[in-house]
């Protein structure tokens, strides 16, 4: 289905007619009141026809769900189209713009350099940009009792309580596991850095209303795949190196570009190989926000990587045969990252809250006894920087506790 020339008459008349509604002070809040699709058909007077268009978008963009319960404030977040007016600019939202930038080795290069400030002698040799980013990882430094900060590897958290009453917690006992045993640390303070699925469920002694907070938050499914291609001149007849499809296989397409830095230059040029990362979300529009997050889950992981195989090599075969692409002989390898809970979905109220109860991310926010959580979730946004965010204000709770 082409987004045609007709839709975006549409839309910039949908905006024309409703321009008074982004103008209020309280746009942010009129926005979590209603689905992304309730703002496309029901306010703006769209076909459903713009919704189905918008839906794998939605979900590649960190929506991960359809637009049927996805928050139309969430999607203003992700720059959606009629989620703006071309007139209004919505003060509550910190838009610094679009900056984009990938490191080699992606996110890890922010924190990269956050350990080795932590840690110094973590990464080899000296703190030049590169040299944190390429240097390796000096494994056997980064748990040592003489280090401020050690980080302990492979430890999986299994229960997290207090240790003493509600009124005077002492500390919080963090039981693990690792290396095939159990094992405990006492801690002054607790920041649970991870997504409200998994707290909720090793916090054992989570208050009620935390609990039922983090029964609110939703997440969907996301599948990547890496395809090594040993030159890409089937993208350069084509003259793209994005791409974007409506039927079959995946939805979104990309050749990685990582930044140039230093004398590691990746070649750019499609008689050399390259990789191309492929989108592929999970969509069950007209299910309950609860179902389609566990509907995309079920279809992701119930299939083997001989059938995942089979589709990419069938898809791209009939992209991109016409333009010389051959997979017996241009598809070096295939790697598929399979993220059940890739992103937070957020459902209308999410953000301001709904009948007059409070946003459930603000009821976890408040944390309990010496445990504060802090996840990129908990901004309705998934994003390293929303990651950091969050947990830099988690932490400085804690740190007044101390
Ligand atoms: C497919 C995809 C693409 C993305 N693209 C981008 C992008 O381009 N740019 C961007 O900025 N963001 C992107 N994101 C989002 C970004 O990756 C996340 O928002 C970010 O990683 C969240 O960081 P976090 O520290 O909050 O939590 P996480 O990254 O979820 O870290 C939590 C950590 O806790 C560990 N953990 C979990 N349970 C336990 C336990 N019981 N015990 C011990 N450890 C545990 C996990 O293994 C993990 O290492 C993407 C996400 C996905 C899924």
């Amino acid at each position: 289905m082409p987004w045609s020339a007709e839709y975006k008459a549409d839309l910039n008349k949908a905006f024309d007619d409703k321009k008074e509604y982004y103008e209020g002070d309280d746009v942010g809040a009129w926005l979590d009141s209603m689905s992304y699709k309730y703002l496309l058909e029901e306010v703006m007077g769209l076909s459903p026809k713009v919704t189905e268009y918008f839906d794998p978008i939605l979900a590649i963009s960190m929506g991960a769900v359809g637009c049927d319960v996805y928050s139309a404030y969430a999607a203003k977040n992700l720059d959606m189209p009629g989620t703006s007016s071309r007139y209004a600019y919505d003060k509550s939202i910190d838009d610094d713009g679009l900056g984009a930038y990938s490191y080699p080795g992606g996110n890890s290069g922010s924190f990269r350099h956050i350990v080795k400030y932590l840690i110094p002698n973590a990464i080899s040799e000296g703190r030049g940009f590169e040299e944190i980013l390429n240097n390796p990882i000096n494994f056997s430094e980064l748990d040592k009792p003489e280090n401020p900060i050690s980080i302990r590897l492979n430890s999986t958290a299994i229960d997290v309580r207090h240790e003493g009453t509600p009124e005077d917690y002492e500390f919080v006992n963090v039981t693990y596991y690792v290396d095939g045993k159990v094992k405990k640390v006492k801690a002054k303070t607790v920041m649970m850095g991870i997504g409200g699925w998994i707290a909720k469920n090793i916090s054992h002694d989570m208050p009620v209303p935390i609990k039922e907070a983090y029964n609110e938050f939703h997440h969907g499914p996301m599948l990547v795949v890496n395809i090594a291609v040993r030159n890409w001149r089937f993208l350069d007849k084509l003259g793209i190196s994005t791409g974007r499809w409506f039927k079959g296989m995946g939805n979104f397409f990309s050749i990685r570009r990582p930044m140039d830095t230093g004398d590691a230059a990746q070649p750019f040029d499609p008689d050399k190989p390259i990789v191309m990362t492929y989108y592929a979300p999970f969509v069950n529009s007209g299910h309950p926000i609860k179902e389609q997050g566990k509907m995309g889950r079920y279809e992701l992981l119930s299939k083997s990587y001989a059938e995942y195989e089979n589709e990419i090599i069938e898809q791209m075969t009939d992209m991109f045969s016409d333009y010389g692409f051959d997979a017996e002989r241009d598809v070096a390898g295939i790697i598929l990252n399979r993220w059940g809970h890739a992103y937070v979905a957020p459902q209308p109220g999410f953000f301001f809250g709904k009948d007059g109860k409070p946003a459930p991310r603000d009821i976890v926010k408040q944390g309990y006894g010496r445990i504060q959580f802090g996840h990129s979730e908990l901004s309705g946004y998934m994003s390293h920087t929303t990651a950091l965010n969050e947990e830099s204000m988690a932490a400085k709770k804690l740190l007044d506790q101390l």
